[in-house]
């Protein structure tokens, strides 16, 4: 039996049953209703903490706190150099922290910790990358036509407070994506994680505060998206909400922030197509596209879900990727071995092992997996096996729907037109990915792809510095990337006459 790791004693608080509060202008509070919800372990279904569920009364106190921090606040005016030390700090701290950082975030959603250690480079990465964006804020200079003497510039400005709704499947990440690039623009934040991963961003919190960030510049106000979430993004006091989540969630905050026309941004759902041609490297191909669908078990927005596999080497291809699936290990997250965790929570449990069966009923063949694991230890976590739908139509549900659990659908393509018509056939467009040894191939699959990021001969990889995002219903703005900070900034144009 593999060692489990013990709990850090940094953590302990977080994950011990205990009761630990929000953070509303640089205190730790309780919400205002006194009213807390579980947050479970889904490798064994134990408490792991209570945690307050905020209301519109909390929210309006976080909303008040960053206006106040914005409005007449030092954050907004503060020499780039300041703010830049203050992210560099709590870089640092998230740097000797993350060990930690990545055992509160496998305890609380459940992903293996090989997984979570492997984020260390990104997540300090954008904390550094971001604060390194304080000191490249700039606007131009415009030659203009008007007669006389007229001089033109702009002025970058942030937008105001940020309303950060995020998901729980790669949590610290994405706090300090969304808080990093907010931040370093010169915006003040109020953000909700989600309910069941709300841990890391507590601490995270914390730290920022350790770290020397003013009281008010980030508040987190932990709670339900109908509740917390929602008076969020009807808020009149929030400029912007950057929302990271489901397509179903970003369409009801976009009705939501209409009201107001507050700006938003979206990133959301997909089911990305990962095609394989005939002189693929099978020996890269193979495991790539298996974990391009299974990496987190399936969690992931960008997951290479739609396998289409060209004619040639279908029924090999299909072959040796059950073989390697049959190969993954499954289980607790905290033992090392661990290859895929349990999904998320009791929801996604039921919401991914319904697709098995509405697989089975649509006429899909099951080539590995389909069933959930319930031996031994896997009794009382959230466990499903990676499973390989075979014989799958693009019009089946499940090769349409975004299932965010450890599936893919495989497709046989006989040529290029039809495969590329089948990829794009889908109102999603986040991630896609093309395996073959010909350039040309690659090279013209990439640009007939409509979605925000294609891997060519990989899939997965990210970057502080290279943009993500979607097409279509995929959402809209960019995160990563210098451009991410255009989603948090105005532009001010300044006439000035001379004389
Ligand atoms: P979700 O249900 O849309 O939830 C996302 C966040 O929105 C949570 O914090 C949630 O709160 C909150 N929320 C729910 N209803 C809300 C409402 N009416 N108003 C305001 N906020 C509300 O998505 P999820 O199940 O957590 O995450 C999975 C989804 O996120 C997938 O669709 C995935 O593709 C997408 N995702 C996209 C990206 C990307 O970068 N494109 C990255 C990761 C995930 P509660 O959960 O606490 O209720
Ligand atoms: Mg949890």
């Amino acid at each position: 039996m593999p060692q489990e790791l013990t709990v850090p004693s940094t953590i302990a608080r977080f994950v011990t049953g205990a009761s630990p509060s929000m953070l509303i202008d640089g205190a730790f509070v309780p919400a205002v209703s006194g009213e807390t919800f579980d947050t479970l372990n889904p490798a064994t279904g134990g408490l792991l903490a209570r945690l307050p569920a905020a209301d519109a009364p909390d929210v309006d106190r976080a909303v008040a706190a960053a206006r106040r921090a914005f409005d007449s606040g030092p954050w907004a005016t503060m020499k780039p150099y300041d703010r830049q030390r203050i992210m560099m700090r709590f870089a640092d701290l998230v740097e000797a922290r993350h060990e930690d950082l990545a055992i509160l975030d496998t305890l609380d959603m459940g992903a293996p910790i090989q997984r979570m250690r492997g984020n260390l480079r990104r997540a300090v990465g954008m904390a550094r990358f971001y604060a390194g964006l304080t000191t490249a804020l700039r606007g131009e200079t415009i030659a203009n036509s008007i007669p006389g003497d007229f001089h033109t510039h702009t002025l970058r400005e942030p937008v105001g407070v940020v309303g950060a709704i995020i998901p729980w499947n790669n949590p610290h990440i994405a706090f300090i994506w969304k808080v990093g690039a907010a931040i370093a623009a010169g915006c003040t934040v109020v953000l909700k994680p989600a309910e069941e991963a709300s841990l890391s961003a507590l601490w995270l919190g914390e730290m920022l505060l350790e770290a020397g960030l003013p009281n008010g510049v980030v508040n987190v106000v932990t709670g339900f998206g109908e509740t917390a979430g929602a008076a969020l993004s009807v808020h009149p006091g929030v400029d912007k909400i950057a929302f990271t989540g489901s397509t179903a969630t970003g369409q009801a905050i976009v009705h939501a922030a209409a009201n107001t026309l507050k700006r938003v941004s979206l990133e959301l759902g997909g089911k990305s197509p990962n095609i394989v041609f005939n002189d693929a490297d099978l020996d890269l191909a193979v495991p790539g596209a298996a974990m391009a669908a299974f990496t987190n078990s399936g969690q992931v927005c960008s997951a290479g879900t739609r396998l289409f596999v060209e004619r040639g080497i279908y029924d090999e291809f299909v072959a040796a990727m059950t073989s390697y699936t049959r190969s993954l290990t499954v289980g607790n997250g905290l033992d090392g071995d661990t290859q895929l965790g349990p999904v998320v929570s009791q929801t996604q449990l039921e919401r991914v092992t319904n697709y098995f069966e509405i697989g089975r009923a649509e006429g899909a063949a099951i080539a590995s997996g389909g069933k959930r694991l319930t031996d031994g230890d896997y009794a009382s976590g959230y466990f499903v096996p990676p499973t390989i739908f075979t014989d799958v139509h693009n019009e089946m549900r499940i090769a349409k729907e975004e299932i965010f659990g450890p599936v893919v659908s495989v497709m046989a393509f006989d040529d290029y037109e039809s495969v590329i018509r089948l990829a794009n056939a889908s109102p999603f467009g986040l991630g896609g990915g093309v395996w073959t040894n010909d350039l040309n191939q690659a090279t013209r699959t990439v640009s007939a792809l409509r979605t925000g990021t294609v891997w060519v001969n990989c899939y997965g990889q990210m970057d502080p510095a290279v943009p993500f995002g979607g097409y279509r219903m995929s959402g809209y703005g960019r995160e990563g990337g210098v451009e991410h900070l255009d989603e948090f900034l105005e532009t001010k144009a300044v006439w000035t006459q001379t004389h």
